[in-house]
């Protein structure tokens, strides 16, 4: 079966053909600056990557331009649409109408449609590029599967806030949690690269990227995860603060002279590890600077392995212990050094790092060493992938 997975932004588009029965891709591909000028990237597997610089003033025109590159004779993978078997979309909020992915009917678009309130900047580019498929590929399946699906299962106590209930009865603000589906990738794959039981394990999946979250997954189920309402709760990522005192808002606010919409743009856009070095969102530019005795770089990079390694104390707490931690995403599949900083927190867990299994790059390993009481790993993520299985499931 052949399945597109499509990832839809404002202005960009990410888009995988992957053969599920091999589960490799055929073809991946961008569209970048739509609406604006436009520009397609597409990769055939084993081939060059193809750049066009063409106008793609809206989604519907970006996505015939991906069908049309799939199907090109020179650098296509497929001699026509007819072979795209299903569509797999990435949707970022599901609230709380949705705790699996599902099949696209017109009641599941006006339901990802509530949620828009909860993701505005994320939900409705999502529904244009389900729209655009539709109309492109009438009678072609499309399922959607949700960042949020996967934490759905957290208890009442890991996602209430400590506001007036009110605020949740009326507009359901709460903890949902995001990279639910990398989190469920990961800790699936960890249990089964760590000979841990499903039925019988504690994992916390650390998933740090450019945008970062921890998650504990207890027998399989998302248990409490570190990003909230949005995704700018919890660890220190590239450009996002993540936790801090709420009352810094109303501080740098007057200080600054900042509207809300101000504040908002600080927290999201200039701090994390970009805001405290002031050098780079980068962790290669941070580790770079900080060995040229950069003082902030170093010090952006120990407050977020000292971030990362509370949350995992944390839910060591609510799992009442951890049998396997699972590195994961750019900094986490990459990084050994903030990988082995994050770890030397870990002594009391019984915790041991094997120096050479830690330099291993790009693939499924084991980096504690025999004798370590928890499995430490480094599981790449494979968000398409996941959605391609789901969407495979799920028709
Ligand atoms: P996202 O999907 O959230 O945009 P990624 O999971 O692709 O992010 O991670 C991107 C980040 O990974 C980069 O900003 C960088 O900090 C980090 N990264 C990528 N490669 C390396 C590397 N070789 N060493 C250290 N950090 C890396």
């Amino acid at each position: 079966m052949k399945v597109l997975v499509i990832n839809c932004g404002s202005s960009s588009l990410k888009y995988q053909l992957i053969d599920s029965e091999t589960e490799k891709a055929l073809a991946v591909g961008l569209c970048e600056r739509i609406g604006i000028d436009g520009c397609l990237k597409h990769t055939p597997d084993g081939g060059e990557k193809h750049v066009f610089n063409i106008d793609l003033p809206n989604h519907e025109v970006a996505i015939q331009s991906v069908l049309a590159a799939l199907t090109n004779a020179e650098y296509g993978v497929i001699r026509d649409l007819s072979e795209i078997d299903a569509v797999g979309h990435r949707v970022v909020h599901g609230g709380e109408q949705f705790a699996s992915s599902v099949v696209i009917t017109p009641e599941v678009i006006r339901a990802i449609a509530d949620c828009n309130d909860l993701a505005p900047l994320h939900n409705p580019a999502n529904l244009i590029g389900i729209d655009a498929c539709m109309n492109l590929m009438p009678g072609v399946p499309q399922v959607a599967v949700f960042d949020t699906a996967f934490h759905q299962t957290m208890p009442k106590e890991a996602y209430l806030y400590g506001l007036p209930y009110e605020y949740y009865d009326k507009y359901k603000v709460r903890r949902y949690g995001f990279h639910g589906t990398s989190h469920s990738y990961v800790s699936k794959r960890a249990m089964e690269v760590g000979g841990l039981e499903p039925e019988n394990s504690k994992i916390v999946v650390c998933h740090l990227g450019n945008g970062a979250s921890v998650s504990a997954v207890l027998n399989g189920k998302s248990v409490d995860t570190s990003m909230g309402l949005t995704p700018l709760e919890g660890l220190i990522m590239g450009t996002r603060s993540g936790d801090i005192d709420p009352a810094i808002m109303e501080f740098i606010a007057k200080k600054e002279g900042l509207d809300i919409n101000g504040v908002m743009t600080v927290l999201n856009k200039k701090s994390g590890v970009f805001g405290m070095s002031g050098v780079s969102s980068d962790f290669r530019d941070l580790d770079k600077a900080a060995g040229e005795g950069n003082v902030h770089a170093q010090d952006a990079i120990n407050t977020f392995a000292y971030g990362v390694a509370k949350y995992v104390g944390a839910y060591a707490a609510a799992m009442n212990g951890i049998d396997g931690i699972a590195f994961t995403a750019g900094v986490g599949e990459n990084d050994g050094k903030v990988r082995k900083l994050i770890c030397k927190y870990f002594g009391y867990l019984g915790v041991a790092i094997d120096d050479a299994k830690n330099s291993i790059r790009g693939e499924e390993v084991i980096i504690s060493t025999p004798d370590s009481r928890v499995k430490v790993m480094v599981i790449p993520t494979n968000e398409e992938l996941a959605i391609a299985r789901e969407t495979v499931a799920l028709i």
